[in-house]
């Protein structure tokens, strides 16, 4: 078989890296060089214009209000391709910030940030902030997700849009609905900092399945030795399913 590559478009990794989202990027030119494909990774900084039209996957990470404001702006004015990339199957990971971004708006009191309106749900702020670790149920993923989660954000799903997966321990979307992020044809949506990926290969390898399969028509992915990762994770699902670390 020839050569297979995908490439990743990592959006303004100076402005939303919150609790090492960027480690995602690490994690999916690991898992893809391991099998022998090819990853270009395109760092798109602030002021950049970003592409999408040769993308298989694109990852927005987590950032502070402050830095959302700064980046819905300028993507905003991307968002006809960015739609059409996620229409056409593109593979998009968005992380927290990110992922408020990619509902029609972020409210924060008096003020509201417009959101790229790629998925139906929108965001507003709660009181407290919802902060801790994480477990979440999801069909994307043959382990519990793991993670961390910060943010005063209450992301509420319209009513046509799956969340990412059910919350086991920890908040979530809202606090209230026992719900996770969102999927919406190939793209994950998740409060899910970490970062995500190292300790839930899963979710990475169903990132570059799709990405796989709409770029070369097969979903199929050599499995590798994930002792490490797995390990990683059974350890700290069981340490906070036990009840033994306090909330
Ligand atoms: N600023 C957002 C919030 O507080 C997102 C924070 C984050 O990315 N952790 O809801």
């Amino acid at each position: 078989m020839s050569a297979r590559r995908l490439k990743v478009v990592h959006l303004f990794p100076e402005l939303l890296n919150l609790y090492g989202d960027s480690g995602n990027i690490l994690v999916l030119r690991s898992r893809m060089a391991w099998r022998g494909i090819e990853p270009v990774v395109e760092e798109v900084h602030f002021g950049e214009t970003p592409s999408f039209a040769d993308a298989d996957i694109a990852f927005i990470g987590g950032g502070s209000d402050r830095e959302q404001r700064i980046v819905c702006e300028s993507l905003l004015a991307q968002r006809a391709e960015l739609a059409s990339f996620v229409e056409d199957g593109g593979a998009l990971l968005a992380v927290c910030g990110g992922y408020q971004l990619l509902g029609s708006e972020y409210a924060m009191g008096d003020e509201a940030v417009q959101g790229l309106s790629l998925v139906d749900l929108y965001t507003d702020h709660g009181d407290p902030r919802l902060i801790g670790n994480i477990v979440v149920e999801s069909p994307i993923s043959p382990q519990p997700i793991v993670g961390y989660e910060n943010h005063a954000g209450r992301t509420h799903l319209g009513e046509g849009v799956t969340p990412l997966g059910q919350v086991l321990y920890g908040h979530g979307n809202d606090g209230e609905t026992g719900q996770e992020g969102c999927l919406y044809k190939n793209v994950v949506g998740t409060y899910v900092h970490g970062p995500l990926l190292p300790k839930n290969p899963g979710v990475a390898d169903w990132l570059i399945a799709r990405a796989l399969e709409r770029r070369y028509g097969t979903s199929e992915l050599e499995p590798l030795d994930d002792a490490v990762e797995l390990e990683a994770n059974r350890v700290m699902y069981e340490r906070l399913m036990s009840g033994k670390v306090a909330e």
